[in-house]
């Protein structure tokens, strides 16, 4: 396997990257490799988007269920073959080997929901203003889509947006995050069986700063959807508005958990485990503040303490392991910078947050949570993107819910209450757009509408029925009869 060369796949065809390759290495053991990926060049990516444009013009005009057949297949292959490429994506990433298999069946049903969506795509009807004149809206494809992937979740956040582009009569030009090219070329493969007219789905492996920046100032992409940093996020936003190209953004988050004196204990240590360090703490929706009051706050800690002993840090691929490797040796390099800051600005280390050796070399470390800690500090205020946690010990709701709103993000929200007042007026004020009650601030549907406010989204929402905003455009027809 590791010889094996993974090419781009342009135009239909599968081809060598002018710029060579890139290695991909494990991060669980970096004497396993994984494969050699193409990398594309300027001349390349302009070539998936010209071809994309031709493609485009024969997908739109396929029938719909030749589209839902399509997606279906899709949906139908992932799942069947989700422990295998599931544990491709443990590899590669460094999740669990069941947050691995968990993701490739997610990204199967996105392809099942999306196929189903083909078929209600409804227009309305109007009366004219003026007599014995007809209206009627509908929707047609945007055109040419091009697709930015992080390396968190490399193939459902490619599935969440490949799925309703195709499904509305898009084409795809997808360039995945360098890191993570194995899982986004397996996908692509499954793809490129579905007998898609040439250049409407497109690969482009290589680097932000060429294949990503050819994609987001091209004036032949209709519409950018972009998941990743904040920092690359303004990149994008400033770079398609000089085109006028539509974008859609998803960034990162400070997403905080609110833990109130009358909380269910057991049930609010496990919202907090779970959100704040599952996927290693490499979630856009991680809970990495926790907010708690102060009549259950050393209850909780304590409790949390006996928690975190428990979990397992791991070879993904080993079972009985909780938490997996993280990501690259500069993602750990950022993980202990931060638990340093938070050290010299006044946090408690109280559990936690060593660098672990494993049977296999790769990049291991001991989930952390700090204690006093306050909503300024640097911890508190950036996405670290890490297994690191903070408690901000509050006097009572009204604060909790005030420091909660305080940062400049807003993905996703927690509180862990029995009170039905507390938990109506935080699901109406909580200024995020995904709102969780007595349930961990990671962990989404795959039907219903995802995103966030401020710094944390950007454009029109992705998933469920409201992806048509971004992927079609309206058209008004006037018709005398
Ligand atoms: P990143 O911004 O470094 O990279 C994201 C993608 O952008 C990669 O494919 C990268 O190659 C590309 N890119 C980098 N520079 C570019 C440029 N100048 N022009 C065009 N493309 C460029 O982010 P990352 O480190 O891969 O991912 C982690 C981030 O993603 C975190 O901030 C996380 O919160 C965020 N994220 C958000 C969501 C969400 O839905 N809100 C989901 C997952 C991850």
């Amino acid at each position: 396997m590791s010889d094996s060369v993974f090419r781009n796949y342009i135009a239909g065809e599968w081809v060598e990257g002018n710029k060579g390759q890139v290695i991909n290495i494990s991060p669980a053991d970096i004497s396993d490799v994984i494969g050699n990926y193409a990398q594309a060049d300027k001349v390349q990516t302009e070539a998936a988007i010209a071809a994309a444009a031709v493609g485009q013009a024969e997908w739109a005009k396929s029938g719909l269920e030749q589209r839902y057949s399509v997606l279906m297949a899709i949906g139908d292959e992932l799942i069947a073959r989700k422990d295998e490429l599931g544990e491709l994506l443990a590899r590669e990433e460094g999740k669990t080997l069941a947050e691995g298999v968990g993701e490739t069946y997610r990204s199967g049903q996105f392809f099942h929901y999306y196929a189903a969506e083909v078929l209600r795509q409804m227009g309305e009807t109007a009366d004219s203003v003026r007599p014995g004149i007809e209206i009627e809206t509908r929707r047609e494809p945007v055109g040419v889509v091009g697709i930015i992937t992080p390396w968190n979740f490399p193939t459902a956040t490619g599935a969440w947006k490949i799925a309703p582009a195709l499904a509305f009569g898009n084409a795809v030009v997808w360039k995945p995050a360098n890191q993570v090219p194995a899982s986004a070329w397996a996908l692509t493969e499954i793809i490129s069986r579905q007998g898609l007219p040439a250049g409407t789905f497109n690969l482009v492996m290589g680097p932000g700063s060429e294949v990503g920046d050819v994609l987001i100032n091209s004036r032949g992409i209709n519409a950018l959807t972009f998941t990743g940093s904040l920092e690359t996020g303004r990149k994008v936003a400033a770079a398609t508005a000089i085109n006028l190209v539509k974008c859609q953004l998803e960034m990162g988050s400070k997403n905080a958990l609110v833990v109130l004196d009358d909380a269910d204990l057991d049930n609010a240590v496990e919202c907090a485990v779970g959100g704040a360090f599952g996927g290693t703490g490499q979630k856009c929706t991680a809970s990495s503040r926790l907010i708690v009051t102060e009549g259950i706050h050393d209850r909780f800690v304590e409790a949390m303490i006996e928690r975190m002993k428990k979990l397992v840090v791991g070879h993904p691929l080993k079972p009985g392991v909780h938490i997996g490797a993280v990501a690259d040796a500069r993602q750990m390099e950022q993980n202990l910078h931060y638990l340093e800051i938070a050290k010299k600005e006044g946090g408690n280390l109280i559990f936690g947050g060593e660098v672990l050796t494993e049977e296999t070399e790769g990049y291991y470390m001991q989930p952390a949570l700090f204690t006093e800690t306050t909503n300024q500090m640097t911890i508190n205020r950036e996405e670290a993107f890490a297994p690191i946690a903070s408690i901000i010990r509050v006097k009572d709701y009204n604060e909790a819910l005030a420091t909660l709103n305080d940062t400049n993000f807003g993905l996703t929200g927690g509180i862990c209450t029995e009170s039905l007042k507390y938990a109506t007026d935080f699901k109406r004020n909580a200024k995020t757009g995904c709102v969780m009650v007595n349930l961990p601030t990671a962990g989404t549907d795959y039907h219903v509408p995802f995103g966030g406010r401020k710094d944390s989204s950007f454009g029109p929402r992705e998933q469920g029925s409201y992806a048509k905003e971004f992927y079609t455009v309206v058209k008004t027809t006037y018709i005398r009869g």
